[in-house]
């Protein structure tokens, strides 16, 4: 029995206004917005959190942030922190993310203080890693994946962890349009599977959702999705659209 239920997350990036957003979630709470053998998160920009996360009422299709701050409160211009998130009702943030890390500088340990303010005031974190297309090719994609994971997670308990939801996001495939075959991308899973289970104990590790970013879109997700440790995927380009968005939850109902 598969004690994990897929998960479908949209990172919309910098896109989409408060109205625009509240648009395109009308239209995936009219289709899928019902839905409860799969998960489904959407997170806009922090501007559109409010509109969006009122189109979403009565569904069963969750709001995300992109970022927070790990401190509450204070002199911090131009951050957001946890509990502002969960004034609007988001229940998951996405941390760790490739781009915050190489734009915004992000190192593991500052990432580490967001997951463990996400947790503390009750937001799940989508929390990301992967490798480099030059870290792949040297050969150092698991040494890169485990230093990343255990140094984001430093501290977490067991019981937080049942929280936790990871996303592997192979830089080079971010985008691109080059997604990571199932045999790279299973074979990464596998391996963070098996460092949760040391990390958090086999119970545990088994019930956390691992994503798959990367140029997922409704002609590959089948595949992936069909994969052991594939638990669903975080989506960038094709969450901008409805069409796409939904084919792509269809896909997760159909692997689950
Ligand atoms: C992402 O940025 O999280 C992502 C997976 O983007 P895309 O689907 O566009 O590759």
């Amino acid at each position: 029995m598969n004690l994990r239920k897929k998960l479908i997350a949209g990172n919309w990036k910098m896109n989409k206004t408060p109205a625009d957003g509240a648009a395109l979630v009308a239209e995936l709470v009219a289709t899928v917005g019902k839905l409860t053998d799969v998960d489904i998160v959407v997170c806009p920009p922090f501007v559109a959190l409010e509109s969006v996360g009122r189109a979403l009422e009565g569904s069963t299709v969750k709001l995300g942030a992109q970022n927070l701050h790990p401190e509450a409160s204070g002199a911090f211009t131009g951050e957001i922190s946890a509990p502002m998130l969960r004034a609007l009702f988001t229940t998951h943030v996405i941390l760790g993310h490739s781009e915050r890390r190489s734009l915004f500088g992000e190192t593991d340990a500052f990432i580490n203080l967001k997951v463990l303010a996400a947790m503390k005031n009750q937001l799940r974190p989508i929390f990301c890693v992967g490798e480099s297309l030059a870290e792949r090719e040297a050969g150092a994609t698991l040494k890169v994946v485990q230093t990343q994971l255990e140094a984001g997670l430093e501290g977490v308990s067991k019981e937080q962890a049942a929280g936790l939801i990871v996303a592997y996001e192979p830089v080079w495939a971010i985008g691109t349009g080059k997604v990571a075959t199932t045999d790279q991308a299973q074979e990464v899973h596998a391996f963070i599977r098996g460092l949760l289970t040391n990390l958090f104990t086999e119970p545990v590790a088994q019930r956390i959702r691992i994503l798959y970013g990367g140029s997922m879109k409704p002609a590959n997700a089948p595949e992936l999705l069909a994969q052991k440790d594939i638990d669903g995927g975080l989506i960038g380009g094709a969450s901008l659209e409805a069409r796409s968005f939904v084919e792509l939850v269809k896909a997760a109902v159909a692997a689950k």
